[in-house]
């Protein structure tokens, strides 16, 4: 390997914002660039992004991170891409113009169609090709909605001068000038398009949700060629070695390569992902069954599978008291106001504010806060929604619990809503096990700059790699546990009145 090589960047495109990070041989942080993204919420229950916006924010992203830390793009042996999931788009491949924004995975503008889809009997069936719950979450249904608003709004459009894709697919286009329509494994098996027995599209469902296989990008390994970052964007060619969606590139940076092993994000959601092998698992307790990673291995390549529980809004919640309700400055400052009283004072916060994910996958659930009485302040307001992010990853490693034979006795844990100190101490409380966090939190990031590294030689000892990741902190049950579980029972008492709100 050419040694004036010294880097690798990463680039971090996730639902609340954009990152890219450079990191050195010892798989360090040298510096790193953030912007955050515009959520548009058209109506009750949707959300879309500006494409163009997530596109301009890589580039300027990138253009910062070298700026700020003086390294030169020549000096960067790889770049990584790992983007938020499911969310996806249409755009006119001749001029580059997005034809609509992106829908975003949380949006439940299709689950109507979804509910009409399993009435008549497709979910089964869909589960058993993509391993997938049938759910608007995913991106089936949503670009369904979008070839559809194209074919009412826009019936001019040329649908052969039409791409497909999810925000990888888009920025690697863009990204290679135009060059690559692609997508990798990871992210294709979150589209509900791809059949886990042949990881390829599968044609019955392409045509179940009208897509015309055309559009639809090439699936290639995520640890594998994409192409090369076009000179026009940095002055030099950078060769795109991995391509993971957000959860997967967190799993792959937490050294998770054996059965069984697992971590839990704390983003706009929390994704408590365990490694499944070679083997496709399913579960029998709502969980997914999902790609973790492959890799290019000579022809065929080898997939990683995993199983997943995606819960949809829980640092979205943080944000929420703090753009929507106006209740908090700053997400940090949840930590000090939980602190300062004793309980919730008998609320109960349920974060349906998309529906709910695992185990429940409940469309029509809502958002709700019981039990208040006329002492309630803010103060338990804010430590109810804290507590209720503890308890949804509690529903979700009792599932795991009962899915698998070796019941989990430690959490790995990474992502922005990590960082609060009280949440993790609860988690500890309420899971009864230690939850342990990393000090890089951006294991997203270090998961697509890890996989790239290792895909173009950069590095060559993944486990390696993975020990040198220092530790920051263990939380440990304390004395408040068994109170943290009695309460756990309270709290699905109310996600039971939540739930078919919209019905
Ligand atoms: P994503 O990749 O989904 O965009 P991040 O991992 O960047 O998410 O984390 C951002 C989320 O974490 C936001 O929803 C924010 O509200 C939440 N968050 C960030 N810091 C804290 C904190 N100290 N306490 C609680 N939540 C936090």
């Amino acid at each position: 390997m050419e040694t004036k090589q010294k880097y690798v960047l990463a680039l971090d495109l996730g639902t609340t914002g954009n990152r890219a990070i450079l990191f050195d041989g010892n798989g360090e942080v040298v510096g790193q660039s953030y912007g955050e993204l515009t959520q548009y919420y058209p109506h009750p229950g949707w959300l879309e992004h500006d494409p163009m916006e997530i596109w301009h924010d890589t580039r300027s992203c990138m253009e910062q991170v070298f700026r700020s830390t003086g390294v030169s793009p020549q000096g960067v042996a790889a770049a990584g891409l790992t983007v938020q999931r499911e969310t996806c788009l249409l755009w006119n491949k001749t001029t580059g113009e997005p034809l609509h924004k992106a829908i975003v995975w949380q949006d439940r503008r299709t689950a109507h169609n979804c509910r009409e889809l399993t009435e008549k009997g497709y979910a089964e069936k869909i589960q058993e090709s993509t391993g997938l719950v049938l759910d608007a979450y995913f991106s089936a249904s949503k670009l369904a909605w979008l070839l559809d608003w194209v074919k009412q709004n826009q019936p001019e459009v040329d649908l052969d001068k039409v791409l497909a894709g999810t925000v990888d697919t888009w920025i690697l286009w863009n990204l290679t000038g135009r060059r690559v329509h692609g997508t990798d494994h990871s992210n294709a098996s979150r589209t509900m398009l791809m059949n886990l027995g042949t990881d390829e599209w599968d044609s019955e469902l392409l045509d179940l949700f009208g897509i015309p296989a055309h559009l639809m990008p090439e699936i290639r390994p995520s640890l594998g060629d994409f192409g090369v970052i076009d000179e026009e964007i940095l002055g030099t060619e950078i060769p795109i070695r991995a391509v993971f969606g957000d959860q997967q590139a967190a799993l792959f940076a937490h050294g998770c390569n054996q059965k069984g092993m697992l971590k839990c994000t704390y983003g706009t959601g929390s994704f408590l992902i365990a490694q499944s092998g070679q083997e496709l698992t399913r579960s029998r307790n709502q969980l997914l069954s999902t790609v973790a990673w492959s890799e290019a291995n000579g022809g065929k390549p080898v997939t990683n599978y995993a199983l997943e529980g995606a819960m949809f809004t829980t640092g979205a919640c943080i944000q929420w008291l703090r753009d929507g309700l106006k209740l908090i400055k700053s997400a940090p400052e949840t930590d000090t106001l939980a602190r300062s009283v004793n309980d919730t004072d008998g609320v109960y916060f349920v974060p349906a504010l998309s529906g709910l994910g695992a185990p429940h996958w409940d469309m029509s659930a809502r958002g709700g806060f019981l039990g208040i009485t006329g002492g309630v302040q803010r103060e338990h307001i804010v430590r109810a929604v804290l507590e209720s992010i503890a308890y949804q990853v509690k529903e979700v490693v009792d599932a795991m619990n009962q899915d698998g034979d070796t019941p989990i006795s430690l959490l790995k844990v990474d992502g922005g809503a990590s960082q609060n100190n009280f949440l993790m101490e609860f988690q500890a409380d309420v899971l009864g096990i230690p939850v342990e966090r990393p000090a890089i939190l951006d294991a997203t990031a270090q998961g697509a700059a890890f996989g790239a590294g290792l895909a173009i030689g950069f590095w060559n000892d993944y486990d390696e790699l993975v020990a040198k990741r220092k530790r920051d902190r263990s939380f440990i049950p304390s004395k408040n546990q068994h109170q943290a579980q009695d309460n756990f029972q309270m709290w699905q008492k109310a996600v039971g009145r939540a739930k078919n709100w919209t019905e």
